[in-house]
């Protein structure tokens, strides 16, 4: 029995840099249970790299677009192209986050005009444009997952402006739910824990965040890609059709610490 129903599905994979990534791992996942993935990509360098491990994956039905989430144009073009080839799209994976490095290696209060107003247009603005500019191609109703982290919630050392980036996330994240729920589109978040990405490079003391988890999460370790991408497949199939505007977490339990 297919419980998932992901198959010969169209989802969209936005946030592969390189094979550590998140959203690589959802893809990964994705392919295996036999869903066509559309990639999406802002720099050159991305697109090579998910070219490259693409070559081991040439039996399946897979697409690379450009799209910056920065820029309505570039999203409006990568949608248009995505709906023009594909027809439908059953679902999208936002995993796409940008900060200054030094909004946060500086004091919080330090942080300037235009670097929170960058974090909160890369971070969380761009999925509300990109759920809009989806829309038109999820005719069949979908899914669409968004990847955040616990500094929305609470106050971590060094998230500082990402932290506020992810509540807002969160926040729209549950009005595009109640939205689109009338269209059958389902939004949620997962909430990951730590995981040593490109985008972790950027977080001071990140090496003390992982051992405080290892220390401290009911589960005694950390999580990895490959279980963030194991729920994230759930939150796209079928097994998931009666959640919307949820948080999930993955996270070794961690969140539920004092
Ligand atoms: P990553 O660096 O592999 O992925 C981040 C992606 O965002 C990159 O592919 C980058 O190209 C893309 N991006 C940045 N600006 C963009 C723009 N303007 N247009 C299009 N794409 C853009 O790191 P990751 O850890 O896999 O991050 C994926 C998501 O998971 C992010 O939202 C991140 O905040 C979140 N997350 C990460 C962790 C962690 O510990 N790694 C934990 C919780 C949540």
């Amino acid at each position: 029995m297919d419980i998932l129903q992901l198959k010969d599905k169209n989802i969209v994979v936005m946030g592969v840099a390189n094979e550590r990534s998140i959203a690589w791992g959802v893809a990964k996942r994705l392919l295996e249970v036999g869903a066509n993935v559309i990639f999406t990509y802002r720099k050159e360098r991305s697109k090579s790299k998910i070219e490259k491990v693409l070559a081991d994956y040439t039996e399946y039905k897979t697409a690379v677009v450009e799209c910056d989430v920065n820029s309505d144009e570039s999203i409006q073009q990568a949608f248009s192209q995505i709906g023009e080839q594909f027809g439908v799209i059953h679902g999208i994976v936002h995993s796409v986050a940008f900060a200054h490095a030094e909004d946060l290696k500086n004091r919080f209060v330090e942080t300037t005009r235009e670097g929170y107003a960058f974090a909160q247009d890369t971070s969380a603005y761009s999925l509300v444009a990109v759920a809009n500019a989806a829309r038109p191609y999820m005719t069949e109703g979908g899914s669409i997952v968004t990847m955040s982290y616990l500094g929305a919630e609470r106050v971590l050392e060094g998230y500082n402006v990402m932290g506020v980036a992810k509540a807002a996330l969160e926040a729209a994240m549950r009005y595009l739910a109640s939205d689109l729920g009338a269209e059958n589109i389902r939004v949620n978040a997962i909430s990951a824990g730590a995981i040593r990405t490109l985008a972790a490079k950027g977080v001071p003391s990140f090496n003390t965040i992982l051992r405080q988890i290892e220390e401290n999460s009911p589960l005694k370790r950390n999580t990895n890609q490959e279980e963030v991408a194991d729920m994230t497949i759930v939150m796209l199939s079928s097994l998931s059709r009666g959640v919307t505007g949820e948080t999930i977490y993955v996270d070794c339990g961690y969140n539920i610490m004092g």
